[in-house]
């Protein structure tokens, strides 16, 4: 089987969610990946880099600059005339390109696998990650998301991959890039930040979010991650909101501090290797998944974290 995956990148640099991606699609058969973008070159060069992957494509057009579902989905269209697969990281760019690819290749799109049981056979999560779903496909083509989380990531050297050049499909005049507004933040990046320190609706406001949680967040030089409790009550921005409807993420330490563990929060974090709360009711389901559980008031337990790290 020949699979290609869509790479992942922002400022000229390869993301990790494409190497989740590689290690995936390596487990149906050969890899390609694609770069698409108008500075592409650089970031195919470092595509090439990957173990395991044996051609690069790079579509080097202004078209591709911002990752636009519909200019991108005729490229990979066209593409996989001589691809059996098509494998995008399951992030904001790869869930807006995916749907679009399979709609126009008139396939079935198998979403956030977690496992690759056989050459079309899939593991996924359904009811927020409550249940795993077993899934055949029974499309000739198959055009897949891939959670990051459940897959080791590729190693970012040690390849030698071709790389070649694609003409691309150019604008399709559907759609145009008007701004996007960026949170710059020295903090890791939530998805692959080894440690989070994420906090919930018992932070009160956005004043006590972050003088609460943010001493403790740079203490550990962890990611700052929140509830959506604490999203909609404007205590932080959405980007930093886990969960079912925000990121799926799973550090080596997850600190949940005045959250109460509601299944769509779990959805997002549950398998963080170790798992410790902070809250004040005993009771709080989030204490049915933590490794290590402190009942306590986090105004008190946080700053005496704080002052012992
Ligand atoms: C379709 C859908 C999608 C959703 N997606 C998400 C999602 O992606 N992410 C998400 O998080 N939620 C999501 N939710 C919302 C989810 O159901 C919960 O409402 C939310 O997670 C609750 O946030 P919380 O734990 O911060 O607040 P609460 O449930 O109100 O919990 C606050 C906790 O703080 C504790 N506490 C209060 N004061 C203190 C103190 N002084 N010291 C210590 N502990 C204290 C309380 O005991 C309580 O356990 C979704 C809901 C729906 C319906």
């Amino acid at each position: 089987m020949k699979v290609l995956v869509w790479a992942e990148h922002e400022q000229g640099a390869l993301k990790d969610a494409t190497l989740s991606a590689v290690t995936a699609a390596a487990g149906l058969g050969a890899v390609d990946v694609l770069v698409a973008g108008d500075s592409a070159g650089s970031v195919g060069a470092q595509a090439a880099q990957i173990a395991g992957v044996e051609k690069v494509l790079v579509a080097g057009d202004a078209a591709y600059a911002h990752g636009l579902p519909e200019n991108v989905a005729p490229l990979v269209v066209a593409l996989m005339a001589g691809y059996d697969a098509f494998v995008a990281p399951a992030t904001t760019t790869g869930k807006n390109i995916a749907p679009r690819v399979a709609a126009l290749l008139d396939v079935a799109q198998i979403s956030e696998i977690l496992s690759v049981e056989g050459p079309k056979t899939f593991t996924r999560p359904i009811y927020a990650g409550n249940a795993i779903a077993t899934v055949e496909s029974s499309d000739a083509k198959l055009v897949i998301t891939v959670r990051g989380t459940a897959f080791a990531k590729a190693a970012r050297e040690g390849g030698s991959a071709a790389v070649e050049t694609v003409a691309g499909t150019g604008e399709a005049g559907l759609s145009s890039f008007v701004g996007a507004e960026i949170a710059q933040s020295e903090r890791p990046e939530l998805t692959s930040a080894k440690v989070i320190v994420s906090g919930g609706r018992a932070l009160k406001d956005s004043e006590t979010f972050a003088a609460t949680i943010l001493p403790l967040a740079d203490k550990l030089k962890a990611a700052v991650g929140a509830s959506r409790a604490a999203v909609d009550a404007g205590y932080v921005s959405n980007d930093h909101q886990v969960g079912q409807t925000g990121k799926i993420v799973a550090p080596e330490v997850y600190i949940a501090v005045g959250i109460s563990g509601a299944i769509q929060h779990l959805a997002g974090m549950k398998d963080s290797k170790t798992i410790i709360a902070i809250n004040k009711d005993e009771d709080a389901p989030i204490f049915q998944i933590a490794d290590i559980g402190l009942v306590a008031d986090l105004y008190s337990a946080v700053p005496d974290l704080v002052a012992r790290v």
